[in-house]
Parts: C-alpha cells; sequence; structure tokens
C-alpha cells in the first residue's frame, strides 16, 4: 500500500499535478447557462467555407456559463456588448435581454466574486462585457492574447489588463482552473489563435463546452469549418480532439451558439450540479 502511495507521489510530482483528478468530489461544483444575447444570422453561408447553408436564415444564441467551485468561480465567455441590454435589436441583428452582472445578482454573486474570467476566444460575441468583471483573472489563450495586444477593436475591451491593470494568464496549453481535474480548459486552436473550449465533470456526468469550435448542430455533424477561420488544418485537429473527448469520456455536448442545446442544462436560475 505504502508503495502504491509514494508512486501515486512521485507520479504527481512529476506531472506537478497537485491533487489526483479523482476522489476529491467533496468540493460542490455548480454550472449555470447564461443568457448572453441572440444573433440574427442573415445568411449562413458564412460557417462553411465549403459551400453549405449559402442564402439560410438562422437565429443564434450567445451563451456564457458560470462555474462554481466551492467558494471560487469562473466565468466562461462574457457575450455581447453589454450596452445593448435591453435595447431593441440592433442592425446586425444582435439583441440582449440582460447583462451578465445582473444576472448574477439574481444568484447572489456580485462581479467581484469573479475569480476567473475564461474566454473561449476574442470575438465580439464572447468577451462583450469582459471589461465588468475588473478583479477576475483572465484566462485566455496565448494565440488570442498575442492578437489581443495588437488588434486595435478589441483593445477597449481589454485594456484594464493589457495595461497591467489586471492579471492575465495566457495559456498555451490545458489549465487545470481549480487544481481538481473538474473544470479544464482546453486548448482547441484554429477558429482564432489561441481558441479554448471547457470541460466540466459535473457529479451527473461530464459537460464539453464548445467554444465557436462549432456555430449550430448541422456543421458539427459535417465537420465544417467557417469561413471566417483562422487556421483550417488547425480547427479540423481541434475538431478531432473535441470529438474523441465526447466519445471517450460519454460527455455531454454543448454548442455555444446552438438553441437547440440551451436546454441541456437547467434553465438559469437552477444550476447543473
Ligand atoms: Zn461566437
Amino acid at each position: 500500500m505504502r508503495k502504491i502511495f509514494l508512486a501515486t507521489a512521485a507520479f504527481l510530482a512529476l506531472t506537478g499535478m497537485q491533487n489526483p483528478p479523482s476522489g476529491v468530489a467533496d468540493t460542490p461544483l455548480s454550472l449555470w447557462r447564461l443568457d448572453c444575447g441572440t444573433l440574427d444570422i442573415g445568411d449562413l453561408g458564412v460557417f462553411s467555407d465549403t459551400g453549405l447553408y449559402s442564402g439560410e436564415k438562422k437565429t443564434l444564441v450567445a451563451s456564457c456559463y458560470l462555474v462554481q467551485h466551492g467558494d471560487r468561480l469562473l466565468l466562461w465567455d462574457t457575450g455581447v456588448d453589454g450596452a445593448l441590454a435591453r435595447k431593441p435589436k440592433d442592425a446586425q441583428g444582435t439583441f440582449l435581454k440582460e447583462k451578465i452582472v445582473s444576472q448574477l445578482q439574481r444568484i447572489g454573486f456580485d462581479a467581484a466574486d469573479v475569480t476567473y474570467v475564461g474566454i473561449s476566444h476574442y470575438h465580439y460575441d464572447h468577451t462583450g462585457q469582459v471589461a465588468d468583471f475588473p478583479d477576475a483573472i483572465l484566462l485566455t489563450g496565448k494565440g488570442d492574447w498575442e492578437v489581443i495586444k495588437v488588434w486595435k477593436p478589441a483593445e477597449p475591451r481589454f485594456r484594464h489588463w493589457l495595461s497591467g491593470g489586471g492579471k492575465v494568464e495566457p495559456l498555451d496549453g490545458d489549465k487545470d482552473v481549480f487544481g481538481d481535474g473538474r473544470v479544464t480548459i482546453l486548448q482547441m486552436p484554429g477558429h482564432t489563435e489561441g481558441h479554448q473550449a471547457l470541460l466540466v465533470r459535473l457529479a451527473s456526468g461530464p459537460v464539453l463546452i464548445s467554444g465557436d469550435q462549432y456555430h449550430f448542430t448541422e456543421n458539427r455533424e459535417v465537420g465544417g469549418v467557417p469561413s471566417f477561420n483562422v487556421d483550417r488544418a488547425d480547427t479540423l485537429a481541434s475538431h478531432d480532439r473535441f470529438e474523441k473527448l465526447a466519445k471517450n469520456l460519454g460527455a455531454k455536448v454543448i454548442i455555444q451558439h446552438e438553441p437547440g442545446d440551451v436546454g441541456k442544462l437547467p434553465a438559469f436560475p437552477e444550476a447543473a450540479k
């Protein structure tokens, strides 16, 4: 027994893991889906670089997620611009019912309670309200952070972190967010340079949250690549990793923009456990 313990301790020391990924499930873990906007897509064809969906229309949702691990919170993505809240749909067909901070208040949290903000990627519909969480450590793909540093349209949202006012952790590998293997940010580059997905191993089963690895169910089924995409080969390799993880873990897959996937988690303010 002692031998096994020593071997395990040596393995953990070698791999730098502080805790084994199982057997530490006593810290409560909860997952909420937040409404972070809707997007009317006038021509769905932009989501295919192989000529699919041309001329079709679809309304996509923008989803954010809150993970509570004991007394720490991870906010995953920050939706569309908070200035759109409770206004009529804008010229691009974007609508936001309620800001994230207001939704968090409804379940008893303030913006300052958020320990980490993880962003799947730097696009406007995933980073719109990031500036509302200045106390949070920003967890962004390293490749994305390099772009944010020089990309003027993104600069105002990230000014606080760019200026050194906030902590940022650019990730160039997977990140075990809370150190017990239950919440992992996964590097899935391709859609953007440092695109990321999120794996949450709830007591009720693992949930794999897509980022924009896919934008809706049909383009997951065909393994499609959007016309706006940074590296096609990387996106296909990330599709492969995503699908293998989903299958091998038996994970519930949630495509963040897919309206049909909203119901895969309890309706806010209820949380999955
Ligand atoms: Zn998106």
